[in-house]
Order: structure tokens, then C-alpha cells, then sequence
């Protein structure tokens, strides 16, 4: 379990982290998310003034985490019949949709090693560079990490649980 404080920061340092936030949720999701943290109830108009972020970004990104209760979205209707969508970011949210989708990364990986799938890991930079490659890639970088120069290793169920604490800590 990652414990429910001020782990996010940390969390969204994390390259496996940030991808998997941009992939669901647009390429301006850490800029959003790092902004709507310890704010509550902000108007789309809002966000786009003070992040630059462009409109139709930040409402793609913002429906798209709805979606995965992250964020959480008011209604308000003012008495000229205004509409405003008032957003707040879902902290306990988020850290529920980190565990499940990108540290179950973790639990997939072991599965598929036992399977048999041949994969590869930096040692010396898994956090930074990918969290680890498939035969083929590790084949085209002639298994040298693309990040670091390192040579790249097998991974094996056991790696990948200390990799997962690791990441968890
Ligand atoms: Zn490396």
C-alpha cells in the first residue's frame, strides 16, 4: 500500500509514473495535476489562465480523469442559468488509480516472466529509463541501456519484486 500523505510528489518524479499519466491522460496531465494539488473547486478558465495550458487540453485531460475518479467535478448554475464546471483533484483518487494501473505493472511483469517472455533491465537507471525492454528493443540497442550506456540484464520474477518495493518505498 502506498501510504496516503505527501507521497504523490514523489510519486509523480517517478518516469513509470509520468508515463502512464500522459498515456491516459494527455501530454499536460503532470503540469495539471501538480497545479490542482491543494486547490479545490477550479473552473476550467481558471486553469487555463494560470497553467497556459491550451482549453482543449485541459478539458480532454480533465474528462479523461474524471473518468477514472480523480478528479472530481461541481455543477454550479449561477441565476442567469451560467453553467460552471468547478474541478478538484481527488488525491485519494489518484493514488488508488496509481496502485492499480501503474504499480500492477509490477504483478503483470512477473506473470509474464513466468510465462516464459524474455525481458531486459537496466540496474543502474530502471527508475529514469524505461522500466525494462523486450527482447526485440533490447536487441536494437544491442543490450546497452539507451539512457545510460549500461549493459542491459535479464529480468527475473525476483528482480521485479524488489524493483516493486523499491518503487513502493
Ligand atoms: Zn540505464
Amino acid at each position: 500500500m502506498i501510504s496516503r500523505n505527501a507521497r504523490l510528489d514523489e510519486l509523480l518524479e517517478l518516469n513509470i509514473v509520468r508515463k502512464r499519466i500522459v498515456d491516459d491522460f494527455g501530454e499536460d496531465a503532470i503540469q495539471l495535476i501538480r497545479y490542482m494539488r491543494g486547490r479545490s473547486e477550479v473552473s476550467d478558465a481558471n486553469i487555463v489562465q494560470d497553467t497556459g495550458i491550451p482549453e482543449k487540453s485541459v478539458q480532454k485531460s480533465l474528462l479523461k480523469m474524471q473518468d477514472r475518479n480523480v478528479m472530481d467535478c461541481k455543477k454550479l448554475v449561477d441565476d442567469k442559468g451560467y453553467i460552471t464546471y468547478l474541478w478538484s483533484l481527488d488525491e485519494n483518487g489518484l493514488l488508488e488509480y496509481l496502485e492499480k494501473n501503474v504499480f500492477g505493472v509490477f504483478d503483470e511483469l512477473i506473470i509474464q516472466l513466468e510465462e516464459g517472455v524474455e525481458l531486459y533491465y537496466c540496474s543502474s537507471c530502471s527508475k529514469e529509463s524505461p522500466l525494462y525492454f523486450s527482447y526485440e528493443d533490447s536487441l536494437a540497442y544491442k543490450f546497452k541501456c539507451p539512457n545510460c550506456g549500461s549493459k542491459l540484464e535479464p529480468l527475473t520474477p525476483e528482480i521485479v519484486h524488489k524493483l516493486k518495493e523499491e518503487y513502493m518505498k
